[in-house]
């Protein structure tokens, strides 16, 4: 499961990815049922910026065509198959949502002056 937590340093958002293992016991306990769990350790697997992680997101959301969903699923999906926390899931679908507009209205506006230019040179052309 991935974790934000921001670094004494810098203040820069730092994501690290950890493994919580537990134990449980369970048993009867005067003739009542119970069980517990404790934690026996956490471990960070991997510790990456925030830039990093969305990068490599949206590179997997790309190669499967899901970066046209709605907010809600995109969460879902970073939190079922990036094991990303809820909370930073919502964070995180935001903030690719928000990238994703940028980027279709970056690109909308590029194909409006490819059509503008090629029509003044082909009107060129034709004087
Ligand atoms: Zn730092």
């Amino acid at each position: 499961m991935y974790i934000k937590t921001f670094c004494a340093h810098c203040g820069k958002t730092n994501l690290h990815n950890v493994a919580v293992s537990c134990e449980k016991t369970s048993g009867i306990l005067n003739g009542k049922l119970f069980s517990r769990s404790t934690i026996k350790g956490v471990e960070v697997r991997e510790t990456v910026t925030e830039e990093i992680l969305m990068k490599s997101v949206l590179k997997t959301l790309r190669e499967h065509k899901k970066l046209h969903i709605s907010k809600e699923e995109l969460a879902d999906t970073l939190k079922n198959i990036f094991g990303i926390s809820s909370e930073l899931s919502c964070e995180i679908a935001e903030k690719i949502q928000r990238e994703n507009e940028v980027l279709e209205a970056d690109f909308k506006s590029n194909i409006k002056a490819i059509k503008k230019t090629s029509k003044s040179q082909t009107s060129k052309k034709v004087t």
